[in-house]
């Protein structure tokens, strides 16, 4: 875990050895399961601990670039609460929990084997409040217990940034913040997403630009503020904001 603990140093992220011995399980499965099931592309170790781990832990550069030491905006005593939408193996959710293990990190995933995995998981790194959860966006975002309940909602490589916001913005609570974790695309998603933030109550806060050693593509973070309740119409039904995106 060289790579990752070396760089996740550099960007003032310093990992435990009960942290990183946590980052060897979580690889040693990932692989194991990958076997079985087609959970990752990467899967060579050194791209693991970069394209995986690494990449997962810039949300924790963007959040503080946005407000500071994480958590700051919380009144003691209070645990801040975030949410991976399409966690699929666990990216971006997992590693921060770990690095993270006060925060209460939710998974949502709708696929059952990836669910699965992410179950195993959670047993094997001994996470036990880790909360995954089976379903659509579109669904779990109409449930009184998890609309506009999140401070943080994250999401890597589940859509284009107008159905991302539809997918992600109803469960920010207001002055929480949606991260879209994207590549050099991000500026021109954006672009495309000013009549979706409009209707959805987010606001564009910044795109923080991240390079990660040894790719060639910057990654981009885009982070959206929610600044307005989100209408009840929103999300539509499942598929919806895909087909017909807020454009
Ligand atoms: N975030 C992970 C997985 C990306 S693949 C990573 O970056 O590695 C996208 C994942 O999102 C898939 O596992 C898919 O099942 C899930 N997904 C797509 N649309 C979804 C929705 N509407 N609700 C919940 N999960 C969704």
């Amino acid at each position: 875990m060289d790579l990752l603990v070396r760089h996740a140093k550099e960007m003032g992220i310093p990992l435990s050895p009960r942290q990183v011995e946590a980052f060897h399980t979580y690889r040693r499965e990932l692989l194991e399961w990958n076997k079985k099931f087609n959970l990752t592309a990467i899967t060579q170790e050194e791209q693991i601990e970069v394209r995986h781990f690494l990449d997962s832990l810039t949300c924790l550069v963007a959040m503080r670039e946005v407000c500071g030491p994480p958590g700051r905006e919380r009144r003691a005593g209070e645990r801040l609460r975030l949410l991976d939408v399409g966690s699929g193996a666990g990216f971006p959710g997992v590693p921060l929990k770990i690095v993270c293990p006060r925060w209460r990190v939710v998974l949502l995933e709708a696929t059952g084997k990836k669910v699965r995995f992410l179950e195993h998981l959670r047993d094997v790194l001994g996470l036990a409040d880790l909360e995954i959860l089976h379903g659509r966006a579109e669904d779990l975002a109409k449930d009184p217990a998890h609309r506009e309940q999140y401070d943080w909602v994250v999401a890597r490589a589940v859509a284009e940034m107008p159905a991302l916001a539809e997918l992600t913005l109803p469960f920010a609570r207001l002055g929480g913040k949606v991260i879209a974790m994207k590549g050099e695309t991000a500026e021109a998603e954006v672009a495309q997403s000013g009549r979706a933030f409009t209707v959805l109550g987010g606001e564009l806060v910044k795109i923080v630009k991240i390079a990660l050693p040894g790719l060639v593509e910057e990654r981009r973070l885009v982070v959206v503020r929610k600044a307005a309740c989100t209408p009840d119409a929103y999300p539509r039904r499942p598929g919806i904001p895909a087909k017909r995106p807020l454009k």
